[in-house]
C-alpha cells in the first residue's frame, strides 16, 4: 500500500504536475484517488505509468496527465456540476467527484458502466452518477452543467452537448477528422447563442460513437489506444533510410565482425548493451566485439553486470591466479543463465588462452559491477582482512555482525529499518570500507590485486546496505544507488589498473543508454552507468545498444521462477525495432553519432517506444512490462541489430562429468 501510495505521489508531480498541470484542486484530487482500483487487476503494477492502459471491452483508461490537463482545462471547481461522456473505468470521473458538487458520467458498454459503478461505490464516491447510453445526445434532465468533458474524440461539438452548457460553462473535448487528426477543443459558453473556442494542441483519443459522433462500424478501423501528442505514425521513409546507413554484419565467428567496431576503439570506456538476458546472439556479438578491442586495440578490463564476488572467481580463473579459501562457485543464484551459459564460457574459455603467454601486468582482467552477492563480498573483506591486517579483521568482523544476520535475505533488513526508523550499520559499513582505503599503500605492498579485490567488495557492501535501504523509498532511488555503485565500481578498476587502462563493460541496455534521453531519465529521474561514463568521459565513452524485433529469449515469468525459452512477440508498430524490421536488414551495425547519417538522425531523434526484455518477459503484457520511450540516436552511439534471435544455453548447475576443478562453472 505504502509503495503505491508513492508511486501515485510520484506520479502527480513528475507526469502531471512537472508537465504544466498546476491547478491544486486536480492535483490534489488525483492525489487522492487510487488509480489502481480501476484498472484490470493483471495490470495494476503498472497504474501509475505515465500511459493509458487497455480496460474491459476493449477500451482503454487515459493517460494519467491527459486526465490532469482536461480537467485542469474545463475549470472544475467546488460547487460545479459536470458531465462526462465516456466513463470508461471511472477514474476521470472519480477524481472530478473530489472537486464537483455532483458528477454524472455516460458510457456505452454496459459492462464498463457496471465495473465502474462498482468501484465508486467501494470507494465511497457517492456524488457520481453513471448511466449506460449514447453521450453525444448529452443527459437534459441532469443539465445545465458547469463542464462537460468528453474522453472519446468525435467529427464535431455535438449541439446536444454545447445546449447542455450553462452560461459560463467550459466543454472540453478531442476533435477532428481522423484520428490522428485530433485537437483538444475547449469551449465555454458565453451567451444563449455565444460560444468561445480555444485550441488545447493535438491528441489522440478513441472515437466518441454515437449519433452525433462517428457511426459504430468505423470503430474497429480506429480503435488504436489514445495518448497524448503522440508521434505522427511512422513514415516507410524511415525505413529506407535506416536500409541505406545500416552497415550488414558478417558471420560472428568471422574476425571481419569485430573490425567494424575498429571507429570506436579511441574510447577509454566502450559499454555494449543488450536487449535481454537472455539472448545468445547479444552475448556472441559483444565477445567478437569485445576479443577485437582486446587483441588490436589495448582493451585490458572487461567489467559487466554481474556480482563482484562471483565474476572474480572467473577473474581468478582467466588471470590463472589462487582461489581463496571460500571462494564459492560462482552464479548460482537466480537467474543463472545469464552468465552460467555457454556463450559465456567460451568467451571466459578465449579469454583465459589469451592471457596464457602475456606478462601478469599485461593479463585482461574480467569483473563484476553489480551489488547482489552481499554474503560473498563480506566474506571477501574478513579473508583479505584476517590475512594482512588481522586487527582490522577482527574489527570488521564486529563490524559487520550488524548486517550479518541479513546477509542471505538483505531485504528484509531493508523492511527492518524501514520500520524502526533509522539506518542500522550505515556507520559501519561506511567505516569498514573507509579505513581499509586509508590504509591502501600499506595493504597493496601485499598485492596489489588482492587489494583491489577486497575494497570492491567493502565498497559493495557499503552500497548494497544503501541499496536495500532505500528499497522501500522508491524504486528510482534503489536504481541510482545500483548503477552509481557500477559506476564507482568501474571507476575503482580503472584507476587500478593505470591511466592508459581501456576497460569494455557489458550490461543491459536499461543500464547503459544514456537514461536522461529515456523516459526512465525524464520520467523517472533514473539514472545509469552510460550517463554517468558520458558525463565523466565525454567522447571517450561510447555507448553501443542492442535490439531485435522476434525470435526466443530465455527468461522466466516471475523472479526466482525457472528459465523457460519464449517466442517474443514482433516488434510493435510504433516501435524503433519496427523500423528496423522494416529495413529488411537481418542484422546490422547503424553509426547513430551526430555527422555520419544526419539525415536518419534527425528522423530517429523524436521519441519512440523501445523494447526492454530483462530477466522476466512477459509476453501478454508487454506493452507495458516492456516498452519505454526513448530517442534513439541520443541514448546511443550506435546501435547492434538482430532481426531474428535465438536463447542462451545453460549450463548445468550440478557437478559434470570429466569437468576440470579448476574451471569455476564445474561443480
Ligand atoms: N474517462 C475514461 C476514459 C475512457 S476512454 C477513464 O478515465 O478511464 C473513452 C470511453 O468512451 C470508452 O470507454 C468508450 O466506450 C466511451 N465512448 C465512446 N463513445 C461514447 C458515447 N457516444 N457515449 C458514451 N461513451 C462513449
Amino acid at each position: 500500500m505504502l509503495e503505491l501510495a508513492q508511486a501515485r505521489e510520484r506520479m502527480v508531480e513528475r507526469q502531471v504536475a512537472r508537465r504544466g498541470v498546476r491547478d491544486d484542486y486536480v492535483l490534489d484530487a488525483m492525489r487522492g484517488v487510487p488509480r489502481e482500483v480501476f484498472v484490470p487487476e493483471s495490470l495494476q503494477e503498472f497504474a501509475y505509468d505515465d500511459a493509458p492502459l487497455p480496460i474491459e471491452a476493449g477500451q482503454t483508461i487515459s493517460q494519467p496527465y491527459i486526465v490532469g490537463l482536461m480537467i485542469q482545462a474545463a475549470g472544475i471547481r467546488p460547487g460545479d456540476r459536470v458531465l462526462e461522456i465516456g466513463a470508461g473505468s471511472g477514474y476521470a470521473a472519480a477524481v472530478m467527484s473530489r472537486i464537483a458538487d455532483k458528477v454524472f458520467a455516460i458510457e456505452r458498454h454496459g459492462d464498463l458502466t457496471e465495473l465502474a459503478r462498482g468501484r465508486l461505490q467501494k470507494l465511497g464516491y457517492d456524488n457520481v452518477e453513471l448511466r449506460t447510453g449514447d453521450g453525444t445526445r448529452g443527459w437534459a434532465e441532469a443539465g445545465p452543467f458547469d463542464a462537460i468533458l468528453a474522453a472519446a474524440g468525435g467529427p464535431a461539438i455535438p449541439q446536444a452537448l454545447k445546449d447542455q452548457l450553462d452560461l459560463g460553462g467550459r466543454l472540453v473535448m478531442p476533435v477532428g477528422p481522423t484520428q490522428d487528426e485530433q485537437r483538444l477543443v475547449k469551449v465555454t459558453r458565453t451567451g444563449a447563442n455565444h460560444f468561445e473556442e480555444d485550441d488545447l494542441g493535438g491528441v489522440r483519443f478513441v472515437p466518441l460513437i454515437g449519433e452525433q459522433g462517428w457511426p459504430d462500424a468505423d470503430a474497429a478501423r480506429r480503435a488504436p489506444e489514445p495518448r497524448a501528442f503522440e508521434e505522427p505514425p511512422v513514415e516507410a521513409s524511415i525505413a529506407a533510410l535506416i536500409r541505406e546507413a545500416a552497415e550488414p554484419l558478417p558471420d560472428l565467428d568471422d574476425a571481419a565482425f569485430g573490425a567494424l567496431f575498429d571507429r570506436f576503439a579511441d574510447a577509454r570506456v566502450v559499454l555494449l548493451g543488450e536487449a535481454s538476458h537472455g539472448t545468445s546472439e547479444f552475448y556472441r556479438a559483444r565477445a567478437a566485439i569485445t576479443r577485437r578491442l582486446i587483441e588490436q586495440h589495448g582493451f585490458t578490463i572487461v567489467a559487466v553486470e554481474a556480482d563482484w564476488p562471483d565474476a572474480a572467481s572467473l577473474d581468478r580463473y582467466v588471470r590463472r591466479r589462487p582461489s581463496p579459501k571460500h571462494a564459492e562457485p560462482p552464479f548460482r543464484r537466480f537467474p543463472t543463465w545469464m552468465w552460467r551459459n555457454t556463450d559465456v564460457e567460451s568467451f571466459i574459455e578465449w579469454l583465459r588462452g589469451w592471457n596464457e603467454d602475456r606478462p601478469v601486468e599485461a593479463r585482461v582482467s574480467f569483473h563484476g559491477l553489480d551489488l547482489y552477492n552481499l554474503s560473498a563480498s563480506i566474506q571477501g573483506v574478513l579473508d583479505y582482512l584476517d590475512r594482512v591486517d588481522p586487527e582490522a579483521g577482527k574489527v570488521a568482523r564486529e563490524r559487520y555482525g550488524c548486517l550479518t544476520p541479513w546477509a542471505s535475505e538483505p531485504q528484509a533488513y531493508g523492511r527492518m529499518v524501514l520500520t524502526s526508523g533509522y539506518s542500522r550499520c550505515e556507520r559501519a559499513v561506511v567505516t569498514t570500507l573507509t579505513d581499509m582505503l586509508e590504509k591502501q599503500l600499506e595493504y597493496e605492498v601485499h598485492d596489489g590485486d588482492s587489494f583491489l579485490d577486497a575494497s570492491a567488495n567493502a565498497r559493495l557492501v557499503k552500497n548494497a546496505e544503501a541499496y536495500y535501504r532505500a528499497v522501500y523509498y522508491g524504486a528510482a532511488e534503489s536504481w541510482n544507488r545500483r548503477d552509481t555503485h557500477m559506476f564507482e565500481t568501474l571507476c575503482a578498476v580503472l584507476e587500478a589498473r593505470g591511466p592508459d587502462a581501456k576497460a569494455v563493460v557489458w550490461a543491459h541496455n536499461s543500464h547503459i543508454g544514456d537514461a536522461s534521453r529515456t523516459e526512465m531519465g525524464l520520467v523517472r529521474e533514473e539514472l545509469n552507468i552510460g550517463q554517468l561514463c558520458r558525463e565523466r568521459f565525454g567522447r571517450d565513452a561510447v555507448l553501443i545498444g542492442f535490439g531485435a524485433h522476434g525470435g526466443e529469449v530465455a527468461c522466466a515469468s516471475d523472479w526466482g521462477a525457472p528459465m523457460e525459452v519464449k517466442r517474443i512477440n514482433p516488434s510493435r508498430p510504433d516501435s524503433y525495432e519496427r523500423l528496423a524490421h522494416d529495413s529488411g536488414v537481418g542484422r546490422f551495425l547503424l553509426d547513430l553519432r551526430e555527422g555520419v547519417h544526419d539525415p536518419l538522425r534527425q528522423r530517429l531523434l523524436d521519441p519512440k517506444l523501445e523494447r526492454f526484455i530483462g530477466v522476466i518477459y512477459r509476453p501478454e503484457t508487454e506493452r507495458w512490462s516492456h516498452y519505454s520511450g526513448c530517442s534513439l540516436p541520443q541514448q546511443f552511439d550506435a546501435w547492434v541489430w538482430f532481426d531474428q534471435t535465438t536463447a542462451v544455453t545453460p549450463l548445468p548447475t550440478a557437478r559434470r562429468e570429466g569437468v576440470d576443478d579448476t574451471w569455476p562453472f564445474g561443480l
